[in-house]
C-alpha cells in the first residue's frame, strides 16, 4: 500500500460550510435546503436522511481535502455515486457530510493491448463500454441501471447485472484501486496486472459499501467482445415453468451469457411504457436467454436451450431476428423497474438469493406471500444465479401499506435465508438489511467484518450506521464511534 501524504489545515473558528468552501471553492459546496432534498434518499425512497451539505469534488486532492476538514470537525462523511442504490447505502445519517463523486467522470487510460481501462468513479458504467466498442472490447458487469449508476457506486455494492451468471460480478473485474482512506491518506491497493501479492485490499473494498474509504480511481478489466450472440425468449405459461426451464439449461452444463426471468405483471408494465419490445402480455412469464461466443458454438447451444423451454412447458422460444430487436428485448428487461412507476408512487426492489435448485418453491412461496398482504408483487430477476428481485409496488403515504410492504419483504427475506439464500445478490446491505444480517452470521463473524472495518476506519467516520446491526458492541468498543451504528434511519 503505497501512501501519499497530503496536508490538512483551517482557520481556527470556520465553521465546517466554510472550510470547505475555502477548500474547494463555494459552488462545489451546496447546503440550501432545496439542494439536499435530493440526496435524502437514493433508489430506496423510505429511508430517508437530509445531509448537513453535499460536497462536488472534482479531483482526488479535492476528496483528500474535504475528508480532512470532516475529520477536524468529527463530521461524519458518505461517498455518493449516482444515487440509484437500493439499499440506502448513500444517504448521510447522523448530519453527515455526502461527496458525490459524479463530477470525478474521465476515463483516463485505454490499454487495449493488456485489455485494461483506468477510470475516475464517477464513469456511468455504460459509457466505458462504449468508449471501448472501437477495440472490440467491453466492460461486463452491466446493471440493469447502467445508463445511470456510476463505476465508484458498482465498486462499493459489488454490482452485477444480467451478464454476471456467464462473466461474474464487478469484484471479477476490478485490477487495482486508489483510494481516499478515512484518515485522508491516499493509497494505491492492487495492480492493473492482477497479482500484486499480499492481501487482497482489493477484494475488501469492492463490496465494502463506501464503509472504507473513497475511491478515487479504478482499475477494470476489459473483455473481447464475443465472435456472435443469440437472444431468445421462452414464452411460458407461468413463473414456475420458466424457473424449471432454468434449471434444466444449468443442468445440462451449458453457460448462458445471462438467463433472465420476466413475469406477467412486469410484462404489462413493461408493455404499457416506452420500453414495449412486443413481449407477449398473455405470457405467465418469459425467460429471456442469451449465449454468447464462438460462431460455431453458438448455433447448436441455441436449439439445445430451445429444446429444454419446451420441456419445461414453453410455447415458443423465438430468437431475436436482428440486433434491434435483441436491444428491444434487453431494453424491455432493463427498462423494468423504471416501467413499473406506472403501477404505483412507490416501489421496494427486493433482493436476495437462493439456490437455482430452489427457484419453482421459492416463486411460489414468495407470491403466496404477496397475496396474503394484499400487496401488488412482481418478479423480474437474475434466474439463472438465483437472483431474486420481488418487487413490491405500493404507496408510502398509506401507513397500513407501508406496514404490510415492511411484513412481508422480512418474511421473504426470511423463507430465502431457510431456503439456504442470502439476504443480497448484489444490492447490499446499507441501511435497508442491516437487522438482517444476523440471520446470516453469528456474532463472531460480524466480529471479524467489524475488526476489518477498523483497520480503515477506527473512528468509524466513512459511512457510518450502514451494513452492521446496531448492537451494545458499537459503542462500547469504540467511544469515539458515538454509537453511529445506532442511529436509525428515518
Ligand atoms: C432501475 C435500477 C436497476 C438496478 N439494477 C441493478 C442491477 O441489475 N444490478 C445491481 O447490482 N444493481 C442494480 N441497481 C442498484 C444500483 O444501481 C447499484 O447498486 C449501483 O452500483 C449504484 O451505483 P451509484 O453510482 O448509483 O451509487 P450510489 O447509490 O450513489 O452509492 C451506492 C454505494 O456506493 C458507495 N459509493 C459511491 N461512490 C463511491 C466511491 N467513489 N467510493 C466508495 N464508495 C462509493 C456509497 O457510499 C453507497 O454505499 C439498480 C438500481 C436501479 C434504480
Amino acid at each position: 500500500m503505497a501512501t501519499l501524504p497530503l496536508s490538512s489545515s483551517g482557520a481556527p473558528g470556520a465553521s465546517l460550510e466554510d472550510e470547505l468552501r475555502q477548500a474547494v471553492g463555494a459552488e462545489q459546496v451546496l447546503t440550501r435546503p432545496e439542494d439536499l432534498f435530493v440526496y435524502e434518499a437514493d433508489g430506496l425512497t423510505h429511508h430517508t436522511a437530509r445531509p448537513r451539505a453535499v460536497v462536488l469534488p472534482r479531483d482526488k486532492t479535492d476528496v483528500v481535502q474535504i475528508v480532512k476538514r470532516c475529520r477536524a470537525h468529527g463530521v461524519p462523511f458518505v461517498p455518493r455515486g449516482a444515487g440509484t442504490g437500493l439499499s440506502g447505502g448513500a444517504i448521510a445519517l447522523d448530519d453527515g457530510v455526502i461527496i458525490e463523486c459524479a463530477r470525478l467522470d474521465r476515463i483516463l487510460r485505454i490499454a487495449p493491448e493488456d485489455r485494461f481501462a483506468v477510470v475516475q468513479p464517477g464513469v456511468i458504467n455504460a459509457d466505458l463500454s462504449k468508449a471501448v466498442a472501437h477495440h472490440g472490447l467491453f466492460y461486463a458487469p452491466d446493471p440493469s441501471s447502467q445508463q445511470a449508476c456510476t463505476l465508484g457506486g458498482n465498486v462499493a455494492e459489488n454490482s452485477g447485472g444480467p451478464h454476471t451468471l456467464k462473466y461474474g460480478t464487478t469484484t471479477n473485474h476490478v485490477l487495482a484501486l486508489e483510494m481516499v482512506l478515512p484518515d485522508g491518506q491516499l493509497v494505491q491497493l492492487g495492480s492493473p496486472t492482477g497479482s500484486a501479492g499480499g492481501y487482497d485490499l482489493v477484494g475488501a473494498v469492492v463490496g465494502s459499501e463506501g464503509t472504507l474509504g473513497i475511491v478515487t480511481e479504478l482499475t477494470v478489466r476489459l473483455s473481447p467482445r464475443p465472435e456472435r450472440t443469440e437472444t431468445m425468449l421462452g414464452i411460458f405459461p407461468d413463473v414456475v415453468s420458466a424457473c424449471r426451464a432454468v434449471g434444466a439449461i444449468i443442468r445440462s452444463g451449458l453457460v448462458p451469457a445471462a438467463l433472465e426471468i420476466v413475469d406477467r405483471r412486469t410484462i404489462e408494465a413493461v408493455e404499457a411504457s416506452v420500453y414495449a419490445a412486443g413481449l407477449p402480455t398473455d405470457a405467465g412469464a418469459v425467460l429471456i436467454i442469451e449465449l454468447d461466443g464462438p460462431a460455431v458454438a453458438v448455433g447448436r447451444q441455441v436449439e439445445r436451450c430451445q429444446d429444454h423451454c419446451r420441456e419445461a412447458g414453453a410455447s415458443e422460444v423465438p430468437v431475436a431476428r436482428d440486433e434491434a430487436e435483441r436491444q428491444r428485448f434487453w431494453r424491455a428487461r432493463k427498462g423494468a423497474f423504471g416501467a413499473m412507476g406506472r403501477l404505483a408512487p412507490d416501489l421496494y426492489v427486493h433482493d436476495a438469493v437462493v439456490p437455482r435448485q430452489k427457484l419453482p418453491e421459492i416463486l411460489e412461496k414468495i407470491c403466496e406471500i404477496g397475496d396474503r398482504y394484499r400487496l401488488r408483487l412482481s418478479n423480474v430477476f437474475h434466474a439463472g444465479d438465483g437472483n431474486l428481485h420481488p418487487n413490491i409496488s405500493f404507496d408510502r403515504r398509506d401507513p397500513d401499506e407501508m406496514e404490510r410492504v415492511l411484513a412481508a419483504g422480512e418474511e421473504i427475506l426470511r423463507t430465502c435465508v431457510e431456503a439456504g439464500g442470502v439476504i443480497t445478490g448484489e444490492h447490499g446491505v446499507g441501511t435497508e438489511k442491516k437487522e438482517y444480517m444476523g440471520l446470516l452470521f453469528s456474532e463472531a463473524d460480524l466480529d471479524a467484518m467489524r475488526k476489518l472495518r477498523a483497520a480503515f476506519d477506527p473512528d468509524r467516520m466513512c459511512n457510518p450506521g450502514k451494513m452492521f446491526p446496531a448492537t451494545r458492541f458499537c459503542a462500547e468498543a469504540n467511544p469515539k464511534a458515538r454509537g453511529y451504528d445506532q442511529v436509525p434511519f428515518g
